[in-house]
């Protein structure tokens, strides 16, 4: 007989991750489980995400679950695929049911007199919970950029995230601020399309070259047949990520020379007039920025309607964007692909733990202390999925989750065994993880001179500086002397002993 204790557990958001944990906690004996999603279907990025061109860079066979493949129509699925995907996965394991739809999560607070958290949405309803997962994704919030008279633009304006598909864009000129991952999937499908198309770069970005070749419909059809004929599929591809991309941004000086020579050669070859390529060519070391993953957009710039611009914005008026130059570029639609606040995680929404301790006392400053990404002081049985210091840049957020959210059931057993009422890591803990993540800085790319997302205020890398490898290794084991465990029910190792 089963006699750990039976948690209740509150999930925050239905995309990739929050999907694992719907998965995983039954799995693991947890049935009390809700998950409250903001949207009305599961699917998280991949269904917020609907710009012209939304496809994974990450190659599919490594980008899906270990125990769920999927018979992938190439290389890099488009985004409906993988939304496909993910409603498939919900669906066959029977998790709607547990989803709140439509619902957004307004506050999380908790009361140290129970150990427990007090989770209040928009809807008016309320609940308490033993644990809270937050499994909203990092770069869920999109960002408007800081552009004087970005609201008096008299035409059509939306960020990528939020793609007008009811605008029609035939004949209209088209601008596109900036030159991130995102911008550069979106660009070559309206130059496709025959928009004039003016892309506003302020930075120039680093690309990997990466042809999206389609799987054969007969492999699909063997993939369908076995599912398990994938598996060496997403090993050669884990392989090449793990080997090649995490140990070239990690310091290894063989990987990362090669990187660093893929991405200029393709430059070379990839953009024949010089004058283009000189304003491609990005003064910063390959990968400092989040590594650009694709085949389409150097071919795309270099037609007649596109236009790349690399003067400066001065601001945005009625008829168009006015340069620093004093030209006016006149626009019919303006696109943001100026990307997401970086680290909004559970925000707006309000997180209160113990003592009054707001999220925003602990991430103040620009910068976000956690435990193995997953904890934080002051918010006790309060789990983070893809938290602060997940290796997250280039490579499978969906594997990631799945040994965070194996190291989370683990802290929850602390918990189930009866040996903790609250699970919270101490503050020389915290201090140690943030040591440990700023000692890797000095070999990665990150620090080679350009802004990017990847550092925060104080210049710490907010991704994990080391191999996927030491990534699992240092959630191997809990250490509980890095843990304050306190009983407050109090604690019920007799109770259980005794059923
Ligand atoms: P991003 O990488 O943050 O790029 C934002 C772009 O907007 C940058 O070029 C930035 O220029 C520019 N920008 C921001 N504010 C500006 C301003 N005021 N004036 C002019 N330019 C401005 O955003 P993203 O392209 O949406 O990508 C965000 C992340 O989403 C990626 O790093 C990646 O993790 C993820 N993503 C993944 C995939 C995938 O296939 N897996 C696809 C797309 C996105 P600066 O560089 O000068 O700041």
């Amino acid at each position: 007989m089963n006699n750990k204790r039976q948690p209740s557990v509150l999930v925050i958001g239905a995309g990739a991750t929050g999907i694992l944990a719907g998965i995983k906690l039954p799995e693991a004996g947890i049935s009390d489980v809700i998950i409250i999603e903001k949207a009305d279907r599961v699917g998280g990025t991949w269904r917020e995400n609907t710009y012209p061109g939304v496809a994974c860079d990450i190659p599919s066979p490594h980008y899906c679950y270990s125990f769920e493949p999927w018979p992938w129509s190439s290389q890099c699925a488009q985004g409906g695929e993988i939304q496909e995907y993910l409603e498939h996965v919900a669906k066959k394991y029977n998790l709607l049911p547990m989803i709140r739809f439509g619902t957004t999560v307004v506050s999380t607070v908790y009361d140290e007199t129970t150990a427990t958290w007090t989770v209040k949405t928009d809807k008016g309803d309320v609940f308490t919970a033993d644990f809270v997962i937050a499994a909203t994704g990092i770069l869920h919030k999109p960002k408007r950029p800081d552009i004087p008279g970005l609201n008096s633009f008299n035409g059509e304006m939306w960020h990528t995230a939020e793609w007008r598909h009811d605008v029609d864009l035939k004949g209209k000129r088209v601008g596109v601020i900036g030159t991130g991952s995102t911008s550069h999937q979106v660009v070559p499908e309206l130059v496709k399309a025959g928009h004039e198309t003016f892309v506003f770069q302020r930075t120039p970005q680093w690309v990997f070259p990466f042809p999206n070749l389609s799987f054969p419909e007969w492999m699909r059809n063997r993939w369908k047949e076995k599912p398990e004929r994938m598996k060496p599929w997403k090993s050669l591809y884990k392989t090449f990520i793990e080997q090649f991309f995490v140990k070239a941004t990690t310091g290894e000086p063989v990987q990362r020379t090669l990187l660093n020579l893929s991405s200029k050669a393709y430059l070379r070859l990839g953009v024949r007039k010089r004058d283009l390529r000189e304003k491609l060519t990005p003064d910063y070391g390959v990968g400092c920025k989040r590594m650009v993953v694709n085949f389409t957009f150097y071919p795309a710039i270099q037609k007649d309607n596109a236009h790349l611009i690399t003067d400066g914005i001065k601001g945005i008026e009625a008829d168009g964007v006015r340069l620093v130059t004093g030209e006016l570029v006149p626009l019919d639609v303006i696109v943001l692909a100026t990307g997401f606040d970086n680290f909004a995680y559970m925000r707006p929404g309000s997180l209160v733990g113990r003592s009054g301790h707001t999220i925003d006392d602990a991430w103040k400053d620009g910068t976000y202390p956690s435990y193995h990404a997953v904890l934080m002081e002051h918010f006790p049985n309060y789990f983070l999925m893809l938290g602060p210091g997940t290796p997250i840049g280039n490579n499978s957020v969906i594997g990631m989750a799945e040994e965070q959210l194996d190291y989370v059931l683990r802290l929850m057993d602390i918990w189930r065994d009866g040996d903790a009422d609250e699970i919270e890591p101490t503050p020389e803990a915290v201090s140690a993880f943030v040591e440990y993540i700023k000692a890797g800085l000095g070999e990665s790319v990150w620090t080679s001179g350009c802004q990017s997302w990847y550092l925060d205020a104080a210049g710490v890398p907010v991704v994990f500086p080391y191999t996927w490898k030491e990534f699992i290794a240092s959630m191997a084991e809990i250490d509980r002397r890095e843990l304050t465990m306190a009983c407050v029910k109090p604690c019920q190792q007799e109770v259980l002993h005794a059923v």
